[in-house]
């Protein structure tokens, strides 16, 4: 919890510094969700040693604060007003140095983009990232990844700084990576990432287009473009047969459906094709929605269609009592990080 002094103490600090920020921020239009009330501060250094500053100084004065690259995997709840974010946004780069080998990028560049450049540069390995939105930092800090790769196989060593403002720099094996998860999300708050190194490895720039016009036809066909989403619920979970695993007629009725209903061979046209399939979950479970809180092609994403986020916790909460204890929350429920006057 931040209070309004300490917004005055923290606001007096970056005037004093020049540092770039804005104040009372409406998260329903900045965030990715289009969720949240409103953030008091999002401060956005310009460069590393703005970034050392203020960090040193939130960490000396006591300060919270949440590090944010582009929200896509952040549930902001609404009425809720939250303190200070810091973003990266500023920190955009992306850099070949051929001679090295290697490609450097900054926190807060787009994956999709350092994806698109690395083809321009007829560079493999990133295909598979062009449709995951959010930033590099985003993606190091949770090891995003799609159809099989992840960050993890293409990153060489990560640079930033320590919420005590020291500098740190760590290795591929020194990231811990795992599904979904590194070194720096098991430490969540202690590391900011400012830039990391990747591999170069030259391909065929064709063969590159082709696997990146596939994965992005591909997206289409699960993921909403439409209404305002996040990434997956339970990442690793196949949600459908899982909620109702311990059913027999339940998992019969899944399997004919969709063998029949969804049948790739007779729908792979068609992108919402889970629509009918969701109508039967929620019949058999007898769910009822005033509004969906899911996406229409599939229930294991949640999509904003204007409803009050207690709903959207609702149907998580209601989703996991179903799923077995293994399953886990990729999204992020932002619970701290509050204002109170
Ligand atoms: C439509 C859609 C499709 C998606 N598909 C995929 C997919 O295929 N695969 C996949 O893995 N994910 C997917 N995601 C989830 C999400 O896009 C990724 O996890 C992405 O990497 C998050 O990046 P971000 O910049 O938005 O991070 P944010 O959501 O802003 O933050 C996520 C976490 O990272 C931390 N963080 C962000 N930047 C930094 C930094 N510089 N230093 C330290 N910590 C930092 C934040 O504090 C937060 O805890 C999808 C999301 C959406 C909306």
């Amino acid at each position: 919890m931040i209070s309004s002094k300490e917004i005055l103490n923290i606001t007096d600090f970056l005037n004093q510094a020049g540092l770039s920020y804005e104040a009372d921020v409406a998260l329903k239009e900045f965030s990715y969700f289009r969720s949240g009330g409103i953030v008091k501060l999002v401060v956005c250094p310009r460069n590393y040693d703005e970034l050392q500053r203020l960090v040193k100084y939130m960490h000396v004065d006591g300060h919270e604060y949440k590090v944010i690259g582009d929200t896509s995997n952040l549930l902001f709840l609404d009425d809720v007003a939250y303190g200070v974010l810091l973003s990266l946004k500023h920190f955009s780069a992306i850099k070949y140095d051929e001679g090295e080998g290697i490609i450097c990028a900054q926190a807060g560049a787009s994956l999709p983009l350092l994806s698109r450049q690395a083809l321009q540069w007829g560079i493999t390995g990133y295909e598979n990232f062009e449709g995951i939105p959010g930033t590099v930092g985003g993606g190091i800090f949770m090891n995003a990844g799609a159809y099989g790769p992840e960050i993890k196989d293409c990153l060489v060593k990560v640079y930033g700084v320590q919420s005590n403002g020291e500098h740190f720099e760590l290795t591929n094996g020194e990231m811990q990576f795992a599904y979904r998860e590194s070194f720096i999300s098991k430490n969540q708050g202690q590391y900011i990432i400012t830039h990391a190194d990747f591999t170069a490895v030259k391909g065929e720039t064709q063969r590159i287009f082709e696997r990146m016009e596939l994965l992005h036809a591909k997206r289409h066909k699960y993921q909403d473009f439409l209404y305002p989403t996040l990434g997956t619920l339970f990442a690793g979970t196949e949600v459908y047969s899982a909620i109702g695993r311990n059913d027999k007629k339940y998992t019969l009725m899944l399997k004919v459906l969709e063998r029949l209903w969804f049948s790739k061979k007779f729908r792979r046209e068609r992108p919402m094709n889970k629509r009918r399939l969701n109508d039967f979950v929620c019949r058999y479970f007898d769910w009822n929605f005033d509004v969906k809180p899911f996406s229409d092609k599939t229930m294991n994403c949640i999509t904003n269609r204007g409803q009050h986020t207690d709903k959207i916790l609702e149907y998580i909460e209601l989703l996991r009592s179903h799923l077995p204890e293994t399953a886990r929350l990729e999204n992020e429920i932002i619970q701290e990080y509050r204002f109170s006057d």
